[in-house]
């Protein structure tokens, strides 16, 4: 299941969908992810990141994000990196870590697709980097929004800064 925001300007016509992961790692999206790290398609840090940590995994939730220079709204993978926290555990093919250690902790959508907590991550992983994020637009640095009543209710046009008209939407 993923939710996001539909968001309107009333004043301009200003319209965005963000959406974001709800905390959750599918595996299909966690793998395409992975192979576009290691190929290097999401930068040379990352790349190199898998070269030095065969076992590293890679975050790809989606999150909401505001671009801090000219005020565009951006949904985009987290694409931050982890290791294991104990060397110990670390089996030898590390790719599908995450998922196989953790099987009494998956759980299955609707559509058989498997599924695991972003909890999991954070007790059984290091965050080493967060991806530095930045706008498609003027390149600027990207702040994530946190999907709570403060973070949402302030959001504003970012053409005519009035008051976004914010429906959350929710599908699977
Ligand atoms: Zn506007
Ligand atoms: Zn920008």
């Amino acid at each position: 299941m993923s939710s996001g925001y539909h968001l309107f300007c009333p004043f301009c016509g200003y319209e965005k969908f963000l959406s974001h992961g709800s905390g959750m790692l599918f595996f299909k999206v966690y793998e395409e992810t992975l192979k576009a790290a290691k190929t290097g398609e999401q930068g040379e840090n990352i790349k190199r990141f898998f070269e030095e940590h065969p076992d590293g995994v890679i975050n790809a939730n989606l999150i909401m994000t505001q671009c801090e220079n000219c005020g565009e709204y951006w949904s985009v993978k987290n694409l931050s990196t982890y290791i294991p926290k104990s060397k110990k555990s670390t089996p030898s093919d590390g790719r599908n870590l995450v998922f196989m250690r953790h099987s009494n902790t998956m759980q299955t959508t609707q559509n058989n697709e498997n599924y695991l907590s972003e909890e999991v991550l954070d007790d059984y992983y290091d965050l080493v980097e967060q991806y530095p994020h930045s706008c498609e637009y003027c390149h600027g640095k990207l702040k994530i929004l946190n999907d709570n009543i403060q973070d949402m209710k302030a959001l504003i046009c970012p053409y005519c800064k009035t008051k976004l008209i914010k429906t959350p939407v929710e599908w699977d």
